[in-house]
C-alpha cells in the first residue's frame, strides 16, 4: 500500500482550539471517489481516515487533510436531484426572493438550482471549481466563475448579493473561516445564507459510517454550527431536516440584526460515541460473516450501485472479489473501472444476475428494488443493521 501525501491539521476548523478526542479510526483508506482503470490497480494511494471531535466547540471533523487537488471532483448527478432543487427554488421564491434578487451559489454544479431560480426571475451567478461542470452550466445559460469560492472571489464579484446558497458543499471545505468571510463580504445587510449539509445526528442514529470519507471534512450539528455562524456575524432563522443523503439539514441564516426573528437555540443531546462505535463494529462483523457463509454455501453475490460510500464500507470491512464478484453501476464514470483498495470490477448492469445483490446505496433501497422488480434473488442491505430481504 502506498501512502499518499496529506497534511495534519492541529486546530479546529470552526473554533481554532487544539484539543480533540478521537472518535473512530477507519484505518488507511484510498480516496472513495477514485475508481481505478485496470492499469491503476495497486497504484492507488492510502490516507488515514479518522474522525475526531473538538473538545471546545464539539465539531466532529477529519484532521488528516488530503490536498483538494488530489481529490476526485465529484458532483451529484443533477438529473436525479432536479426535483429537489426545483422545490427549493419554489421555497426560496415563496419566502425570501423576488424578481431581480441577486443570488450567488457556492459549488453551483451544472446550474441545477440556479437554472430554476433564473427562470423565476432572479439574477444568478455560480461559483464552481470543476472545469467541465462549470462549462456545462455556462452552456445552460448560467453565468459561472470556474474557481473555488473564497474571500478573494467574493471581492472580485464586486456586487452585493441578496442570497448566498451552498448545497452539499460546506462539509467539504477546509478553510471555512475564509469562506464565511467571503459570504459576509458578499451579502447585503439584509442578505441571507441558505445551505444544505449532511447532518451528524443522522450519521450517528443510522450508523452511516459509510458517509465518512476524505472529502467529507466536517460533520455538522447545531451545537458546533451556531457559535461558528455567530463568529462570522450570522444567526440562524430556520433549520429543517431534509432527506438528502439519507439525512441532511437545510439552514437559513441572516446577518446579525436582520429582519427575521432568530430561531430558538437548539442544544443537541451529547452523542454516545461508544454506542456508535459498537454499532459500526457489529455491522462489520455481521456483514462479513453473512457474506462468508453465503459464499461458502456456493451463492453468488454482486453489488449494486458503486457510489463513493461503497468504498468506505468495502475497505473498512475488507470485502474483495472473493466475496463480492462485481458491482453493477450505470455511471460511465464508474463502469469499466475497479473499486479503489478492494479492486472489485464495476460493470454496466446486464442480464447475468446473482443469488444476492448487496445494495451499497442503501439509502436508495426502494428505488433500486423497484428497478429490479423481475429479479428473483435476494437483497442484502448492509446498514444501519445488516438485513436480507
Ligand atoms: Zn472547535
Amino acid at each position: 500500500m502506498i501512502k499518499g501525501k496529506y497534511k495534519r491539521k492541529d486546530t479546529c476548523r470552526f473554533c481554532g482550539y487544539n484539543q480533540f478526542v478521537e472518535i473512530l479510526d477507519l484505518g488507511w483508506q484510498p480516496l472513495a471517489g477514485t475508481f481505478l482503470k485496470k492499469e491503476e490497480i495497486g497504484k492507488e494511494k492510502f490516507y488515514p481516515l479518522r474522525l475526531y471531535q473538538c473538545l471546545y466547540c464539539n465539531l466532529v471533523q477529519l484532521k488528516d487533510i488530503v490536498p483538494r487537488e488530489e481529490l476526485f471532483q465529484s458532483f451529484l448527478s443533477s438529473v436525479s436531484m432536479q426535483p429537489h432543487f426545483d422545490e427549493l427554488a419554489d421555497i426560496l421564491f415563496k419566502g425570501f426572493l423576488t424578481k431581480g434578487s441577486f443570488v450567488v451559489e457556492i459549488g453551483s454544479n451544472d446550474g441545477v438550482l440556479l437554472d430554476p431560480l433564473q427562470r423565476r426571475g432572479a439574477g444568478v451567478l455560480g461559483v464552481e471549481p470543476v472545469k467541465h461542470i462549470a462549462k456545462l452550466a455556462t452552456k445552460r445559460g448560467i453565468k459561472t466563475i470556474n474557481k473555488f469560492f473564497d474571500s478573494k472571489v467574493a471581492k472580485q464579484i464586486g456586487k452585493k448579493a441578496d442570497m448566498v446558497v451552498a448545497t452539499n458543499v460546506l462539509a467539504h471545505i477546509d478553510d471555512m473561516d475564509d469562506v464565511m468571510a467571503g459570504v459576509n463580504l458578499l451579502l447585503k445587510d439584509k442578505g441571507l445564507l441558505v445551505f444544505e449539509v449532511h447532518y451528524l445526528k443522522d450519521l450517528v442514529d443510522k450508523t452511516q459510517y459509510d458517509t465518512i470519507y476524505h472529502e467529507h471534512l466536517s460533520y455538522y450539528d447545531l451545537n458546533s454550527l451556531t457559535p461558528f455562524l455567530t463568529k462570522h456575524g450570522l444567526e440562524v432563522i430556520t433549520v429543517q431536516s431534509i432527506p438528502t443523503h439519507s439525512g441532511s439539514i437545510r439552514v437559513i441564516a441572516q446577518k446579525l440584526g436582520g429582519d427575521y426573528i432568530q430561531a430558538p437555540p437548539i442544544r443537541e443531546p451529547k452523542k454516545d460515541w461508544n454506542a456508535f462505535i459498537n454499532k459500526v463494529n457489529r455491522s462489520k462483523i455481521d456483514l462479513v460473516s453473512l457474506l462468508k457463509k453465503l459464499v461458502g454455501d456456493g451463492k453468488v453475490i454482486y453489488g449494486y450501485g458503486a457510489a463513493g460510500r461503497a468504498n468506505t464500507l468495502l475497505n473498512f470491512c475488507g470485502i474483495t472479489t472473493d466475496l463480492v464478484k462485481k458491482i453493477f453501476d450505470e455511471s460511465p464514470l464508474r463502469y469499466g473501472h475497479y473499486t479503489p483498495g478492494t479492486h472489485i470490477p464495476v460493470v454496466y448492469p446486464d442480464k447475468d444476475l446473482p443469488d444476492y445483490f448487496i445494495i451499497f446505496a442503501w439509502n436508495y433501497e426502494k428505488e433500486i428494488r423497484n428497478k429490479l422488480k423481475d429479479y428473483k434473488g435476494k437483497f442484502i442491505i448492509p446498514l444501519p443493521e445488516v438485513r436480507v430481504v
